[in-house]
């Protein structure tokens, strides 16, 4: 249905016959009488044919809804969106006029004739409004429900989202011929666009009310801000991208069905565990005397608090070698439903002796005798005794060689260009 984009001049049936809300059967038949030949499309000039047929079905719209006491009431109460779709027999609507009409507005036909489902729809409900939510992996783990304030728009409950007060009528907003918007064309090169503008006489309106009939409580403008606690619940295992939706809390609006804040969660990075889905990864920080001999205790603290032991080896004899990974299976991540959790991953870094390590040269003959031996002496017929650098970086090697890998490549592109220059 039509008329029902947020900020449209006609979403206001009342406005548009220029009636008050207490209208009477005969005081809208009259009204209607009266809007409709004074926006024919056969009684204006040519030029202002197009907002003519424009507003003259929505009067035809606003006359079909309201004189029909069933259809004014669910308008009184549900606002123009619950026509949407409902097979209300308006005026047929001609197809160009219709696309004018859902270009300018976001609507389908016109006239109270429902639009096409589709179109339909998408008009019915308020905008809806996305945020981003940060939630650290605890939360994610544990499942959080969290509560803050927020601010919106509601209804005004003074005038009930009209503006102004109860007997009082809405002008036609001249500066746009009542439909908020005005078009405006933009020439680029040679092509010239068409756009619509919010007009800023009205703010969208297409119709206002005179400073002493507007509203005193929301001042004309049919909301006002409210404070309201907000609860999300986020479920154990939800991970980043997730949606919550909180369903009709975003700003209301006139006329149509508030829309939703939709928190996206933003999962923030974790000092300690990287996630894949429901598992978990993280680093065993073991000394070289613990990959070797072995040891039993806390190694690190779970999402949950919970201290997690481990004892090594499971296998006597067995030690721990850098990057190895031990797999901790149902330690990872909870699945969204169940009680099944993923798994974590342990990569084993074998923190090596620092230079605070001193032992004395008769420590270190015992280490000798009990570590494992090399291999057998290397044999040569000359040996070089050499000197070294024991802080070397492994890019440069290879680095500066100009036979290194790309050398050939190098030798092709420099070709092209000149190739292409002798053309
Ligand atoms: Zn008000
Ligand atoms: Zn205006």
């Amino acid at each position: 249905m039509a008329f029902t984009l947020d900020g449209n001049a006609y979403s206001d049936l009342y406005a548009v016959l220029g009636i008050g809300h207490s209208a009477t059967k005969d005081e809208i038949r009259k009204a209607y009488r009266k809007a409709a030949l004074g926006c024919h499309p056969d009684k204006v000039p040519e030029s202002e044919r197009g907002t003519a047929e424009i507003k003259f079905k929505a009067v035809q719209q606003a006359y079909d809804i309201l004189y029909d006491e069933e259809k004014r009431n669910l308008y009184d109460t549900h606002g123009i969106d619950v026509f949407d779709g409902s097979g209300n027999p308006g005026m047929a609507g001609e197809a160009d006029l219709d696309d004018v009409l859902s270009q300018m507005f976001g609507m389908g036909a016109a006239g109270g004739m429902p639009g096409p489902g589709l179109r339909g729809n998408r008009s019915r409900k308020g905008p809806s409004e996305d945020r981003k939510y940060e939630v650290s992996l605890e939360d994610l783990y544990k499942g959080r429900t969290v509560k803050f304030a927020s601010t919106k728009n509601v209804i005004c409950t003074s005038c009930k989202g009209k503006g102004g007060k109860e007997k009082a009528t809405a002008k036609l907003c001249s500066a746009c011929g009542g439909h908020g918007f005005k078009k405006i064309l933009t020439q680029v090169g040679p092509i010239l666009t068409q756009s619509t503008a919010e007009c800023t006489v009205c703010k969208g309106q297409g119709s206002y009310f005179s400073p002493k009939d507007k509203c005193k409580k929301c001042k004309g403008l049919k909301v006002i801000e409210e404070k309201k606690m907000l609860e999300i619940y986020i479920p154990r295992g939800a991970k980043d991208g997730d949606r919550i939706i909180l369903e009709g809390e975003a700003d209301q609006v006139p006329g149509q069905e508030p829309g939703d804040i939709i928190f996206r969660i933003v999962e923030t990075n974790h000092p300690v565990f990287r996630r894949a889905g429901t598992n978990l990864s993280a680093t065993l920080d073991i000394t070289l005397a613990e990959a070797l001999a072995g040891f039993t205790r806390v190694v690190l603290k779970h999402l949950d608090g919970r201290g997690i032991e481990l004892t090594h080896p499971k296998k006597k004899g067995d030690i721990l070698r850098p990057n190895q990974v031990l797999k901790v299976a149902g330690e990872g991540m909870p699945h969204k439903r169940g009680d099944e959790r993923g798994d974590l991953y342990l990569t084993v870094n074998v923190k090596f002796p620092d230079e605070k390590w001193t032992p004395s040269p008769a420590v270190l003959e015992k280490l000798k005798e009990i570590l494992p031996k090399p291999d057998p002496l290397i044999q040569a017929n000359a040996v070089d005794e050499i000197d070294y650098d024991p802080d070397a970086d492994s890019d440069d090697f290879g680095a500066g060689d100009p036979r290194g890998g790309s050398g050939w490549e190098d030798d092709d592109e420099d070709d092209g260009p000149t190739q292409c220059t002798t053309q």
